[in-house]
């Protein structure tokens, strides 16, 4: 009986999918299909799967194969032992095939395509996880080695890989890891928060080459703010002895809500700021200037993006990373991979309600929880308890300044004791701590990390408080496992998270541009066996 077994797209569309993404779908037999989506998969996608599947259906009734097996780079060996193997990588709206017998099925154009394919595979990988194995390559590709051998070996010689002894011993030997090229380029990360502005600029691999951070000044108005930025990446740049002609990218994020398709700034709810930041075209605005491509991401997500693969979430797959600051904003990974709703607005968990009747937030709506339990909403409450009389070390902390009162000062005296600053603080912990235990019985999450400036100035008070809320108020079998874990990054993850996901999308752009003399620029469309 011919028999085939499964079809797998892997989506990379590196701007909006950073991670990768599995898609199976499996079909058994000549007659009866089986599909099954393993992971979270778009209905586009769906349909490329679905329609490969349908040509290597053809091929087989034509007798041209027996038995296929398409694997993906998370399928385990096991899997792969007892069946010969075809790749099947579906980008865009296009896929090709790779493995044995492509003489019955391809023609050389789509060999050649597929080994680009196969090519841009491991640099995507390397690329994530600077410093795997060939092994490992190999097992997360469904490669045999000796076929990343020589993948990898072409592309050292095409200056896209470098080989290194990595320092530590396995097993008595040396292990010799790939990483990116240094001389691929560079790339630019850009933080732009409320109070402070940050560049990073590193390599392909992450390696920071370069780093500065200031106020932002955010009171001279937009056009101040984005010429000094502009000034700084040159400057930071400057610095590290890097051309602008080796910056392959500019990554930008920003705290506002974001059109990351169309590279705008939407809206920037923060009292003041409003009206200077109402769809600002911010993407094109970088690349006019530097004449450089753009990608425009919000913050909270950027600062995910390290968190991921940098800080406490290397560890895990389903987890939401809470970022507080002046803000509330939450990336929520499925998969290992962020979500982003219908239309990329998932993750606004700074604006779930937890008191209809509370406070007025800047989006319109009352009680959000960002409106009791940001940095912003626990400065103010301080500041008028201290307008009303109230006693408290906080003032004498910022020298009798009430304006000088900072989330800082409150943390340091909350840890000495201090009975409003302890009091302020616990509270919005336990607000926040109410909005977790939604999240937590919503997915069920392997963990949640907070991190942000709020996090990074009381990690230990707010934590606690949060931990005991969730404890009471989430559903036994979700809070059992989940772990609430503070982050340990610091205040640069957002610019090097910037950075980050913008390597990831222009590795696609370099292979292409440098692989061209090897590579045919256009993917062919399924392939449909002749006769
Ligand atoms: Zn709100």
């Amino acid at each position: 009986m011919l028999r085939i077994y499964a079809v797998v797209a892997i989506e990379r569309l590196a701007s909006d999918n950073p991670d990768g993404r599995l898609n199976l779908v499996l079909i058994h037999g000549m007659d009866t299909r089986i599909l099954i989506r393993q992971r979270p998969c778009s209905d586009r996608l769906f349909r490329i799967a679905d329609h490969a599947a349908e040509a290597l259906l053809r091929a087989a009734s034509s007798g041209a194969i027996c038995v296929y097996e398409v694997v993906s780079p998370f399928t385990s060996p096991r899997q792969l032992d007892s069946h010969r193997l075809i790749l099947a990588i579906a980008k865009g709206d296009s896929f090709a095939y790779d493995g044995h017998d492509m003489s019955r099925t391809g023609n050389d154009k789509e060999r050649v395509s597929s080994r680009r394919q196969t090519e841009l595979a491991v640099l995507q990988l390397i690329q994530r996880e600077p410093a795997i194995s060939r092994v490992e390559l190999a097992h997360r590709l469904g490669l045999s080695t000796a076929n990343i051998t020589g993948v990898v070996g072409a592309l050292v010689e095409k200056n896209f890989l470098v080989e290194e002894m990595s320092a530590a011993k396995v097993v008595g030997r040396r292990r010799i890891s790939l990483t990116m090229h240094p001389d691929l380029g560079n790339v630019v990360g850009v933080d732009i928060g409320t109070f402070n502005l940050r560049i990073a600029v590193t390599d392909l691999n992450g390696k920071l080459l370069g780093y500065r951070e200031e106020a932002t000044e955010m009171w001279r108005g937009r056009e101040a703010v984005l010429s000094r930025c502009f000034q700084l990446i040159d400057e930071t740049l400057a610095s590290s002895s890097i051309p602008v002609s080796k910056v392959l990218g500019i990554g930008v994020a920003f705290s506002g809500v974001i059109d990351v398709a169309e590279g705008m700034v939407l809206s920037y709810p923060r009292l003041g700021h409003a009206e200077q930041w109402k769809n600002v075209p911010l993407k094109k605005l970088v690349e006019d200037y530097f004449g450089i491509p753009c990608l425009l991401e919000d913050s909270a997500r950027a600062v995910a993006t390290t968190e991921r693969f940098l800080g406490a979430g290397q560890n895990f797959q389903d987890f939401v990373y809470v970022d507080a600051g002046m803000g509330i904003g939450a990336s929520i990974f499925i998969g290992g991979s962020i979500y982003r709703g219908f239309n990329g607005s998932a993750g606004e968990f700074g604006h779930m309600t937890v008191d209809e009747n509370g406070p007025l937030c800047l989006c319109g709506n009352n009680g959000c929880l960002e409106a009791m339990a940001s940095s912003a909403t626990i400065i103010e409450s301080v500041r008028r308890a201290l307008s009303k009389g109230v006693i408290s070390k906080t003032l004498e902390m910022a020298n009798n300044q009430m304006d000088r009162i900072s989330i800082e000062i409150i943390a340091r005296a909350a840890e000495e004791n201090d009975s409003l600053a302890y009091r302020v603080l616990s509270e919005a912990a336990s607000h926040i701590g109410a909005s977790a235990a939604d999240l937590v019985n919503l997915l069920n999450p392997e963990a949640i990390i907070f991190g942000g400036a709020l996090f990074r100035a009381a990690p230990v008070l707010l934590l606690d408080q949060i931990r005991r809320v969730v404890r009471q108020r989430a559903m036994e079998k979700s809070v059992n496992d989940v772990q609430l874990l503070s982050s340990p990054l610091g205040t640069n993850a957002g610019a090097v998270g910037a950075a980050r996901l913008t390597a990831a999308a222009m590795i696609d752009t370099i292979h292409h541009r440098r692989g061209a003399e090897a590579a045919i620029p256009t993917m062919p469309q399924p392939a449909v066996p002749a006769g």
